[in-house]
């Protein structure tokens, strides 16, 4: 059989992989003029599709944003920061300037120390070799943030394009509504377009006669929590609403579930509380260390859900690491569910989460 093109952005079509280049279901094959799933997505739904971090095209795309000049400001979802971080960014970028957005900052409780925040996304931009310009946090959903974040972005940009990159689900397209929703007139003008030698089609919208900000594809990060449960689990998991802090008194060998899908077991220290930043809706059981195995074995999607059964089937199993804390207030990261504050003292804790979700300390927000 020939080859067919998409007229669109000249990938081969193919029928086999919706989540690379080219894809189309066999149904539009019959058509004259085929073009695949994203360009038809692109052009009638002005949607940018998602693509894989190692996809040929995207590498090459922010390959090419390196020879150009112009600010890219990355996207993370401050409760999934390592899910949502996008590796290489900087090797990948060139000399561009960089601006870390933290999104979803509505869910964080009040009492949050925004400037800790700040310290902390800059502390791991830059574990992960990214040097930032300037860290931001917005709640794109409730538009705060965003005015302040635009000045900056004008500021940083300096004539020059934007580049608005992040993985998928940090709430990009929510971000990119509210900013176009700030800057009137702006609406009809948004216009589709390919990068030079790539097939990703993206979204152009024109911020004066000569630039543009760019809606580049969310990346999928295979590290991402989300990619391992159901979507009827991520419901769960996901704080909607401002999280509401709830508080444990342990006695050393006892263990925490969070659903079945992270456990904390306090191995040794002195009777402490620990606060647990999570989903409002994520359930959290007690046991003691000595049972939680056999609890895991026999209860996991009745008494210790989520997971729901078709998240077990893709779960990695859970995978655990032992902390020695001595610092004071810490906060036991898990990424993309929320975090523990264990209290000051010597403690020793095993976190575990599902093989490849990481888990860290950081110095306690609050
Ligand atoms: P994209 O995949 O990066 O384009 O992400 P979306 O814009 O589709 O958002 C992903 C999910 O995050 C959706 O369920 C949004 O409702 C939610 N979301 C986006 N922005 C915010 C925010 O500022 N706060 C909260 N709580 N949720 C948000």
């Amino acid at each position: 059989m020939s080859e067919v093109i998409c007229q669109g952005c000249g990938a081969v079509i193919q029928s086999t992989d919706p989540k690379q280049p080219g894809f189309a279901p066999k149904s539009a094959l019959e058509k004259d003029d085929v073009i695949c799933k994203r360009c038809f997505r692109l052009k009638h739904y002005n949607e940018v599709q998602d693509v894989p971090y190692q996809d040929d095209d995207f590498l090459e795309m922010l390959n090419q944003i390196s020879k150009n000049k112009g600010l890219i400001v990355q996207l993370v979802d401050i409760f999934d920061f390592n899910g949502s971080f996008i590796p290489g960014l900087k090797r990948l970028t060139g000399q561009n300037p960089i601006i870390l957005v933290g999104n979803k900052m509505d869910v964080l409780p009040k009492s949050v120390n925004h400037n800790k925040v700040k310290q902390w996304l800059r502390h791991e931009a830059k574990e992960q070799g990214l040097k930032v310009e300037d860290i931001y946090l917005i709640s794109a959903e409730k538009q705060q943030g965003i005015d302040d974040l635009s000045i900056a972005i004008d500021r940083y940009r300096d004539r020059g394009d934007v580049y608005v990159v992040g993985t998928t689900n940090v709430g990009k397209s929510t971000f990119i509504n509210a900013l176009i929703n700030r800057t009137s007139g702006v609406e009809n003008a948004i216009t589709t377009s390919y990068f030079p030698g790539t097939t990703l089609g993206f979204i152009d919208i024109p911020l004066d006669a000569q630039s543009s900000l760019f809606d580049t594809p969310g990346v999928i990060h295979r590290h991402q929590m989300a990619h391992y449960v159901s979507d009827q689990d991520l419901k769960v998991i996901t704080p909607r609403k401002e999280v509401k802090p709830k508080v444990y008194q342990l006695n050393e060998q006892q263990t925490l579930y969070f659903g079945g899908l992270a456990r904390l077991d306090f191995e040794a220290g002195e009777r402490s509380s620990f606060i647990c930043y999570l989903s409002n809706d994520m359930p959290i059981h007690r046991t003691k260390l000595e049972k939680a195995d056999e609890l895991y074995e026999h209860h996991l999607g009745e008494l210790l859900s989520p997971p729901d059964s078709q998240t077990i089937e893709q779960l990695p199993p859970l995978k655990g690491t032992t902390f020695k804390i001595e610092r004071p207030k810490t906060d036991v990261v898990f990424s993309g569910l929320g975090w523990i504050t264990v209290p000051e003292g010597n403690l020793t804790v095993t976190a575990y989460a599902p093989e490849g979700v990481r888990v860290s300390l950081r110095n306690s927000l609050i």
